[in-house]
This record gives structure tokens, sequence and C-alpha cells, in this order.
């Protein structure tokens, strides 16, 4: 299966991930991915970049070695209200908003808080993916969620980093969300959650679990960059998207 984007990625601007924002493109490029999100973490993380960071992402040329190079964030979830740690200031200056929940910023509640928390988020419009939905750490009503995501217009992520090195025990829940997602008729995004260069556009774990409960290939809308890119025409955002029209025109 090819995946042309990859919606979750981290620079040495995390504070604990290891390649420059050069170094993925390379890889991306390399790769053939038509777009490489950069997600670094929101503020509230402890050792994440200044909120400067992410309004001067507006240097960073659309287009390098043939790769469209989105400007994003991944923001943290800062309470079960869906609030998130990025201002407006900041939100208007983003190609894509991933949401996720991570423990350093937010405690762990009961599966019901968690599930309103990413609800209402959805419900800002303010997001375009939901991030490693499985961790174990933070249980979450699939369908409930899944739901939402579909009528919120939100990508369900699977993240690969979740079956490799992070989050221990996320594989049945993620195929719960999978599966849930396709009840619901809403779509999903693959993320490699790259720390390091060499792990962007890294999907192999994905493409397993997809293949394995058979879940269908045409409701994981990163397949194709062009629909990815209209997707996001489609949130209503503050930035213009129009010079990404350049890398489907030959
Ligand atoms: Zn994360
Ligand atoms: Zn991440």
């Amino acid at each position: 299966m090819n995946i042309e984007v990859d919606t979750h990625t981290h620079t040495v601007a995390s504070g604990h991930a290891y390649s420059t924002l050069a170094e993925n493109i390379a890889v991306a490029s390399a790769r053939g991915l038509k777009f490489l999100a950069i997600t670094d973490h929101g503020p509230q993380m402890p050792g994440a970049a200044h909120f400067w960071y992410f309004l001067n992402m507006r240097v960073i040329p659309r287009i390098m070695h043939g790769v469209g190079i989105l400007r994003g964030v991944e923001a943290n979830i800062i309470n079960f209200k869906g609030e998130l740690d990025i201002d407006e200031e900041v939100h208007q200056h983003m190609d894509i908003v991933l949401a996720s929940f991570h423990q350093p910023v937010i405690a762990p509640a009961t599966k019901n808080l968690h599930t309103d928390g990413i609800v209402r988020a959805m419900a800002t419009g303010k997001i375009d993916v939901f991030a490693h939905g499985g961790n174990p750490a933070f249980p979450i009503d699939v369908d409930e969620v899944a739901g939402a995501a579909a009528s919120y217009n939100v990508l369900v992520e699977i993240n690969n980093s979740s079956f490799t090195t992070s989050r221990p025990g996320s594989m049945k829940n993620c195929v719960a969300l999978a599966e849930a997602v396709a009840r619901h008729d809403g779509y999903l995004t693959f993320g490699s959650d790259a720390h390091i260069a060499s792990k962007v556009g890294a999907f192999e774990e994905c493409i397993h679990l997809i293949d394995t409960i058979g879940f269908p290939k045409d409701r994981i809308l990163t397949r194709s960059g062009e629909s990815f890119l209209t997707f996001l025409k489609g949130k209503n955002k503050q930035v213009d998207l129009s010079e990404f029209d350049l890398l489907f025109t030959r």
C-alpha cells in the first residue's frame, strides 16, 4: 500500500527528538511522500518550542525537494473541556493541527472524561487529526470518538510508533478504534510520529494492522496527497494552501 502523506513528525524543536527539518525532508523526498507534516509538540509539553517557533513557520517554503511541507503542531489537550495549548494566533498560522493526550500535560482520568475531552476538541472545529487515540493510558469510547470524528471531519490517526517504541499495549485499542472508524464511515490517517529522520514515512506496522483487520483502504485518506489537500482546503483555514496545487500539475 502506498501512503503519500506523513501527518505526524517531530524535529529537534520538540526537545526530545533528534533530527532537523532538513534531515526529515530529505527522507520524505527519498521515500516519495507528497506531504510531510511538521508537528512538533505544543508549548505545554516539557522541552517544547516557544510559541514564536510556531508563528514563524511561515518562513518554511511550501514545497522543498518535491515535498509539500505542512506547518503544524501536535497540540496538547489540556483539560476535559477539550481546550488546547495553542492560542488563536498560532492556530491561524497552522496548516494542520493534531490533538492528543500526553501524561506530562494532563493526568489520566476516566474513560468518560477522556472521551469528552477529545469529542469537545473535535467540536471546536480547530483540529484535523486525533493522534495516538489507542494509548492505553487514556482509554476512550471508540464508537463515540469515531462518530464525532466522522461528523466533525476529523481524521483518526493510526500511529506507527505506538507499535514500536511508544505507548506499549496500544494494538488492541487501535484495532477497536479503526474498526469503529469503519463503522462510522470516517477516515484514518497514518502518522509515523518520527522522532528521528529515519522513521519519517515509516508505516509498516500501520499497514500490517489494516491488512490484518481488512480495514477498507478507501477510508485511509492519506493514500492520496491530492485527496489530503482537498481535505485540508475543506477545513476553512486562514492559511493559503493554493501553492500546494503545484504538486499536482504536470
Ligand atoms: Zn504524541
Ligand atoms: Zn508525536
